[in-house]
């Protein structure tokens, strides 16, 4: 079943779920009208159908490679990046001083989760341009930004994030590469970084490096990193690609999926950079790109979702086994427990993709309105757009898969690539270990506020859907109880007890926050978006009770079982 762009999806949860017209409202996204709006969601949707999604199984089938130092993309991709570009997405975010669209990050947020169910691989270049231009934009000078920002926005240029080393993964202050200062004001980059995604390509005229790297003075560890722009060219006086820079592609991983996404390994050797923002401060500068992909890479797990579902809907039309249950035509979409496993698919989609846009309004109010309360509901929300968005997307791909009983396995048929595809998901951009922590750590700093502020929220919306939907506002207002309560529970813990709970207290978080926009839905609109709110709200949302038991499980009970016991 070819992709179709759920457009009424976008626009009824921006109109009746995520109130984007607060946005609207702002002065800085005045221009987001509901007919700009309409236009936007149309034009992607049209590039995702008609454009990307015949690449999905290309990239799959005829990976990207390297060919004498020089990255060959799959069939197809150039074109499909050119038409991407034409089509402003990648500077949908930016400053239209640069020549970005300067659009709010819902839209984009919309525009990326179609992209992503309709090429995953093809999309994470996009998302990297995008996330670079957006941490220039706030850390480079004039300088950097005047010559990178425009040829990023037209995607003349793309970009990339270069912050692992074999050694340095999820401890990023580990790293070994090194910037020293050359007499007229650059610096000289050496050292290794792996894992880069879209390290280069065969399309653009530039690929410009973000690197994390250390300066001779800087401190040990994360608090001594400095961020350098190292373009694969040097710009010329004119401004456009010059001469080659000290660096190349090793060579590219072979990975479990993404094949059409090129992942490298990258030499830099003496490589020209530039600093972005000041020196030691490269941890903060590198975390605007980081937080806007973690958002990116949440919503990518919501697309593949959404193409997996759409598959699996599809095939189960199609496929007949044995007697069934509504018209007897012997359709496995007629079968309780398929009818079970696609429904729940849907509402789990919903959900994320309402979380995911919630979370983008938050940014985006944030920007126009510098709002700290703004701020830190962005924040807060997005280490669980992340995470329980790419876990959401493996969840949903793998229920795609089951739902094609044997041929899911089998690749013609395409299930298995979403899932295949979707599982590094999980791992990159800070993996779904780290995103947890962060929620309890870092984003619990204030004491758990904000995430006190979100719950009244929800208990709010459901005392106001009580006299409509007493059942599912009661069920919605009890699980934002139990969270409060864990909530309270975790703020007065040592971090090693938050750590110990943090995956199942951020998932038992994304339950309450999907049953909250589900049970807004069922107040806006009868019919079938009640019914799929009641799925999620009684089928879905008592999983809570079993997370939060574990959130408050504490960590002693897990080092009771000694290292030496895990090896017996
Ligand atoms: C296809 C692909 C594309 C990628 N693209 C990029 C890219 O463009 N740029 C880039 O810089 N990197 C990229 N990465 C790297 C990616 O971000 C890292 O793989 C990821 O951050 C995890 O690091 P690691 O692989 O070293 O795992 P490790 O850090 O070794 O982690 C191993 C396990 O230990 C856990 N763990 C580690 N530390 C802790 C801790 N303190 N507390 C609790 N648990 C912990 C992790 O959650 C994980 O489960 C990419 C990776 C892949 C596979």
């Amino acid at each position: 079943m070819p992709y179709r762009a759920p457009l009424r999806d976008f626009t009824f949860l921006l109109d009746h779920v995520v109130a984007f017209d607060q946005v609207r409202q702002t002065d800085r996204f005045s221009e987001a009208t509901p007919e700009t709006t309409k236009a936007i969601l149309t034009e992607a949707g049209k590039l995702c159908e008609e454009v990307l999604a015949p690449l999905q199984r290309v990239g799959d089938q005829h990976p990207a490679r390297l060919e004498n130092g020089v990255v060959r993309t799959s069939p197809g991709f150039a074109a499909a990046f050119a038409a991407i570009a034409e089509g402003g997405w990648l500077g949908i975010t930016a400053d239209p001083e640069y020549g970005g669209l300067g659009l709010p990050q819902t839209l984009a947020t919309a525009v990326n989760d179609m992209m992503s169910a309709a090429c995953l691989s093809l999309q994470l270049a996009p998302l990297m341009t995008q996330g670079q231009i957006e941490a220039l934009e706030h850390h480079a000078d004039d300088t950097l930004k005047a010559r990178f920002l425009p040829k990023l926005n037209s995607g003349e240029w793309c970009g990339t994030m270069n912050l692992t080393e074999p050694q340095a993964g999820s401890d990023v202050g580990a790293l070994r590469t090194k910037a020293e200062p050359n007499a007229d004001g650059s610096y000289a980059i050496s050292g290794q970084k792996i894992y880069i995604s879209w390290g280069d390509n065969d399309f653009t005229d530039n690929v410009c490096h973000l690197v994390l790297a250390r300066l001779p003075d800087g401190a040990p560890g994360t608090r001594g990193i400095s961020l350098f722009m190292v373009p694969k060219f040097i710009p010329d006086s004119d401004g456009n690609s010059g001469a080659r820079n000290g660096l190349r592609v090793v060579s590219l991983e072979h990975k479990l999926g993404l094949h059409g996404s090129p992942t490298a390994v990258m030499e830099y050797d003496r490589a020209t950079g530039w600093l972005v923002g000041a020196p030691h401060q490269g941890m903060a500068a590198m975390f605007t790109m980081m937080n806007n992909a973690r958002v990116g890479v949440g919503v990518q797990g919501i697309g593949v979702a959404e193409g997996a579902y759409q598959h699996a809907l599809g095939f189960a039309r199609d496929r007949k086994q044995g007697k069934t249950p509504v018209t007897g035509s012997g359709a496995i979409v007629e079968h309780a427990d398929v009818r079970r496993a696609l429904s729940v698919m849907k509402a789990e989609i919903f959900a994320m993709r309402a979380i995911a846009l919630a979370n983008s309004v938050a940014i985006d109010m944030a920007r126009a309105t510098g709002s700290d309360e703004w701020t830190a509901r962005a924040a807060l929300l997005t280490p669980i757009t992340k995470a329980h968005g790419t876990d959401i997307g493996c969840e949903v791909a793998s229920a795609g898969m089951q739902v094609h009983g044997g041929m899911g396995f089998i690749e013609e048929t395409g299930a298995a690539q979403y899932l295949r595809d979707v599982r590094v998901t999980t791992i990159y951009e800070g993996t779904n270990g780290i995103q947890a922590m962060d929620l309890v750590g870092r984003k619990m700093m204030d004491s758990g506020e904000a995430a006190f502020r979100m719950l009244q929220d929800v208990e709010d919306c459901a005392e106001s859907a009580r006299a409509l939907l007493p059942d599912l506002a009661e069920n919605v207002w009890q699980a934002a109880e139990s969270l409060r309560e864990a909530t309270e529970w975790l703020v007065a813990q040592n971090m090693q007890d938050r750590f110990a709970g943090a995956t199942a207290y951020l998932r038992a978080f994304a339950r309450v926050l999907g049953a909250h926009y589900h049970l807004k839905a069922a107040m806006a609109e009868d019919g079938p978006r009640r019914a799929l709110a009641r799925i999620f709200i009684t089928r879905v949302l008592p999983e809570h009770i079993g997370l939060l038991a574990q959130a408050r499980a504490g960590a002693s009970a897990l080092y009771a079982l000694s290292e030496e016991d895990l090896a017996a």
